[in-house]
């Protein structure tokens, strides 16, 4: 493909890897009459004896699936549209590393997290954010940004993925040497949290950046949560607002991050930078 200005077209992706793609409706015999025996998730064997696909997709809650010998993608349909390119991507990967080859490959919500650690999902991940964002064109691309939620947005449409994705690349990604922490969570106000929010677990995804791992990686997410939660509004959508945060790092010096927490009706995303040290305070 050479150098393709973003967002890529998965289409002729898998036009030179001669890929077909199908998708599936868990309840509809139509693409899933195919038995199958070697099924694997995260690596792993999970069928004995052979099954129907179709019994297999919904006792593991299969979300994407990849059939070497037909070089088949399949997708659920159930998904949101926007995270079939995440999925779509992330099953090319499995076609084109070699040593996943001739293994039929199922995906549930957990192996489709970019965080995934089981060997071949990380692998697939890393290709689907390669690919997805360019190799390291995202990179430059963010680098030429300010570090705010809009410009996250801006990169999130001229890619042509999700805020999600996009926002969690450009903390790990982007300004490795900033100090940085996105969240992930359903909306902080208190009158807004639904009948899910668990205050043990508030965020999806707590992503940080390599420098603030490395300074601040005592903090507990509900901890920044909860923070975050503070400076939030109670409005349906759009921007909730914007605060400083002061967090001590690992030599209890006092820092100051920019935080800006943005709604998107399913998420709220939130991005911490760094500004400064915390000025000693003077008294004259
Ligand atoms: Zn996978």
């Amino acid at each position: 493909m050479g150098n393709p200005e973003p967002p890529l077209d998965l289409r002729v992706v898998r036009e030179l890897l001669r890929l077909d793609r199908n998708f599936y409706n868990s309840e509809d015999d139509g693409v899933l009459r195919e038995t199958v025996s070697k099924l694997k998730i995260a690596g792993v064997q999970v069928l004995k004896r052979p099954s129907l696909l179709r019994e297999a997709i919904q006792k593991f809650s299969l979300k994407a699936l990849y059939l070497p010998d037909q070089k088949r993608i399949l997708l659920d349909q159930a998904l949101p549209e926007l995270k079939h390119r995440w999925s779509e991507a992330h099953e090319i990967g499995h076609s084109v590393i070699p040593w996943h080859d001739g293994m039929m490959l199922g995906d549930d919500k957990q192996t489709l997290l970019p965080l995934c650690h089981e060997q071949m999902e990380a692998e697939a991940n890393y290709a689907a954010g390669r690919l997805l964002f360019l190799g390291p064109r995202f990179r430059t691309e963010a680098l030429d940004h300010l570090p705010t939620i809009d410009n996250v947005k801006k990169l999130a449409s001229g890619f042509g993925n999700t805020s999600t994705s996009t926002l969690w690349r450009f903390v790990e990604e982007a300004h490795r040497n900033i100090p940085m922490f996105a969240l992930v969570s359903g909306h902080p106000h208190v009158a807004r949290r639904t009948v899910e929010f668990d205050p043990n677990n508030p965020c999806r995804y707590y992503v940080q950046s390599p420098a603030f791992r490395l300074r601040f990686a005592d903090y507990a997410e509900t901890h920044i949560f909860g923070l975050i939660a503070a400076y939030c509004g109670a409005q349906r959508g759009g921007m909730l607002g914007q605060g400083e945060v002061l967090l001590n790092d690992v030599n209890q010096i006092v820092h100051i991050f920019d935080c800006q927490t943005f709604f998107n009706r399913y998420d709220a995303l939130t991005l911490g930078v760094w500004r400064c040290i915390r000025p000693a305070t003077t008294f004259s």
